[in-house]
């Protein structure tokens, strides 16, 4: 009796690619946002393409760390600034599925982890700020 034999493995697509690094690893579609404002002047920078793991880590919690701290600085900024953040949020906890890579370990999940809750924190104590304020 035979055993049915599996079908040889797929050879590896570009979506095997991160395309920051290019390590071969499972990857996922993302775009990140920082923002600086500057009173009157704003520094815009994102980072879009499909990436491994450690590099959406990498660019989560430095972009979203970056534009948490010094985004707000401006009037439009202050606006702007929690559309952004809340971007790479959720852009963020949908790659948390995704499997390290099998030759590289998911390296910055800690910090990456550590700026998700504090930023998703201040974003929810902020929207129960303005909730209440408009509810007088
Ligand atoms: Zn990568």
């Amino acid at each position: 009796m035979n055993s049915p034999s599996l079908p040889p493995p797929l050879p590896p697509g570009p979506e095997c690619y991160c395309t920051v690094c290019g390590t071969e690893a499972p990857t996922k579609q993302v775009m990140f946002f920082q923002h600086i404002g500057a009173i009157i002047l704003m520094f815009n920078r994102h980072i879009k393409g499909r990436m491994c793991r450690s590099c959406i880590n990498e660019y989560f919690a430095k972009y979203t760390a970056i534009t948490a701290c010094v985004g707000w600085w401006g009037m439009i900024s202050f606006f702007l600034t929690p559309f952004l953040l809340l971007n790479n949020l959720i852009r963020y906890l949908f790659c948390l599925g995704l499997k390290p890579g099998p030759h590289a370990p998911a390296t910055g999940t800690v910090p990456a982890m550590l700026v998700l809750l504090v930023v998703g924190g201040a974003l929810t104590v902020l929207a129960g700020v303005v909730t209440m304020a408009l509810n007088r």
